[in-house]
């Protein structure tokens, strides 16, 4: 793994959250995208090399907002890049960690992602991502 991607932040509301994020990181996001099948509004910010991405439920089965119904807003995953994604999914299954996607899938910001569960890496859920180059 090379660097922190990007840090995963569980909002309620979206619009209110980015006036928040814009203040405290003194610039705009610089997109929004919905991810339909993770049930996700999702915005990113740039803070060097790394990113803030937060995360607003689409609907009351999202998984964000059974989140946020449990532990309230706050930092939901962390988002490691890797360059071979799969080859880290075997890795880490090798590892002992639960991996929640075998089969990576496409994520918000043209990244294809892999979760892995809280469980097995200290209460963290821990994302996987790579540049998708099929789009
Ligand atoms: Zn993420």
């Amino acid at each position: 793994m090379n660097k922190i991607e990007h840090i995963g932040i569980a909002v309620k509301n979206l619009e209110k959250a980015n006036a928040v994020y814009a203040a405290l990181l003194g610039k705009k996001h610089y997109k929004i995208e919905t991810v339909e099948g993770e049930g996700v509004n999702t915005s990113f910010f740039k803070v060097g090399e790394s990113k803030i991405e937060l995360l607003e439920a689409t609907n009351p089965d999202s998984p964000i907002a059974k989140f946020i119904e449990k532990r309230g807003e706050g930092i939901h995953h962390i988002a490691f890049y890797v360059n071979d994604i799969e080859k880290e999914i075997k890795r880490l299954k090798s590892e002992g960690f639960i991996v929640l996607n075998e089969t990576p899938k496409k994520g918000a910001d043209n990244k294809l992602v892999c979760f892995l569960h809280p469980k097995s890496s200290n209460g963290v859920l821990v994302e996987l991502c790579q540049e998708n180059t099929n789009i």
